[in-house]
């Protein structure tokens, strides 16, 4: 079981290729032609001052510096790496000067091992666009205008061409972020792997204003790296934080390659990929990127959601990304199982004295039945989210941990059928 060092050591950050899948594994003829010819997947190895990581990685999120209901040192029974935190929350409570007091965000949340921020972009602009209910995966029918998508609503974030004006959904506070902001904020937090200031648009938007989005994103991006520079010479004494470029674009291919082109020169040390992306195009949007993109950097898909997502992530050459869904469906009592997901408050659990799943190793199902789970959710007991989330994050770690291996030993597409097939019951 991978866990995280405890030392910090002062080597730079850097990533090697280990095993890549078209050299491991023979796709089918169908799996080659349904992946239009292409598969970039591989494993791989990010080294950071807080440890490495083993990809593909699955990465927790831990907003507010917290994975919901469940302590870092239980993560780290459980397989976890790395966290992802939210530059966006963490300025706004309890303030990024705080972290960088405390010895930066893994220390001040007691996580030794390596740590992820996310620029603070898409909470931002995800308040300006109509409180994230348009930035779904959802297909899109019919796109709406620019001016609509936050109809019916006060605007929480105004963008121009130098930043976002936003208000705090704390107390309604004024703030400001510019690119060069979001590398202060992100230096003080302290975290292994940082993201540049992007700006995320919706699959709403039209292609006019993702053009502009894409523009103003690429000259914030090469803010971003001056304002990084500067602070990473002034704290020269901090471990070495890495830079990753946002890749926008929406669903369009020519937007997409542009985007990684003109991020590819910049210097950034891996990139990842973001925005609005519909759950069908997924695999092929991701793929025009990692082709893209320079090889040998790390790429990392901005916050997806299901099991098939996962592979499909995975299959396309994406070596980390990070969810909320294994602790949020698990608080209102959902966990996954190799047979799909179920939820614990089902009436045939009252006296079913059976762990939630036979073969999981984690420590909820080591210790308690999912009749017991059933009564702390109807007893609202706070230690049903802490047990139920622990199992599904377990899951997901085990899932990508199995693709891993799978890459290695050459029978990764095996693996993915498999494991998908008896997720969604397929025959
Ligand atoms: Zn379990």
């Amino acid at each position: 079981m991978p866990t995280p060092s405890t030392e910090t050591s002062s080597a730079p950050f850097s990533f090697e290729i280990e095993t890549r899948l078209r050299d491991s594994s023979s796709p089918s003829t169908e799996q080659i032609q349904a992946n239009g010819g292409q598969f970039q997947g591989r494993t791989g190895t990010i080294h950071t001052p807080h440890g490495n990581i083993q990809t593909p990685a699955f990465i927790p999120v831990a907003t507010q510096a917290v994975v919901k209901a469940v302590l870092p040192e239980s993560l780290a029974d459980e397989g976890a790496q790395a966290m992802l935190a939210n530059a966006y929350h963490l300025f706004l409570q309890p303030g990024d000067d705080i972290l960088d007091a405390a010895g930066g965000l893994g220390k001040f949340m007691n996580w030794p091992g390596p740590t992820f921020t996310d620029s603070g972009g898409f909470q931002v602009m995800s308040q300006g666009s109509g409180l994230g209910k348009v930035i779904d995966m959802s297909t899109v029918e019919e796109p709406l205008g620019d001016d609509d998508i936050a109809k019916g609503q006060e605007r929480m974030a105004n963008v121009d061409d130098d930043g976002v004006w936003f208000r705090s959904y704390i107390n309604g506070d004024l703030h400001r972020f510019t690119p060069e902001i979001s590398m202060q904020i992100q230096h003080n937090l302290g975290a292994d792997i940082m993201f540049a200031f992007d700006e995320l648009t919706t699959l709403h938007n039209s292609r006019g204003y993702q053009e502009e989005a894409l523009e103003r994103t690429r000259l914030w991006a090469l803010r971003c790296i001056a304002e990084h520079q500067r602070l990473t010479e002034e704290r020269s004494h901090k471990p070495y934080q890495a830079l990753f470029g946002v890749i926008q674009g929406a669903q369009y291919e020519d937007l997409r390659r542009k985007a990684c082109r003109d991020l590819a020169t910049m210097g950034f040390d891996g990139f990842g990929i973001g925005g609005a992306l519909e759950k069908q195009q997924l695999g092929t949007i991701v793929r025009w990127c990692t082709e893209e993109l320079p090889e040998s950097t790390p790429k990392h898909l901005l916050g997806i959601s299901e099991p098939d997502d996962i592979f499909t992530a995975i299959d396309n050459g994406v070596d980390t990304f990070d969810c909320v869904s294994p602790t949020r469906v698990a608080r209102s009592s959902a966990v996954y199982s190799p047979t799909g997901r179920f939820n614990l408050t089902n009436a045939r659990f009252a006296r079913d004295f059976t762990p939630i799943s036979d073969t999981c190793p984690c420590y909820t199902c080591a210790h308690y039945t999912r009749a017991y789970l059933r009564h702390l959710f109807k007893a609202k007991e706070r230690n049903a989210a802490t047990l139920a989330s622990i199992h599904n994050e377990r899951f997901i770690l085990d899932i990508v941990s199995g693709a891993r291996d799978a890459i290695n030993t050459g029978n990764y597409f095996e693996y993915r059928d498999k494991t998908l097939r008896n997720y969604y019951q397929m025959q």
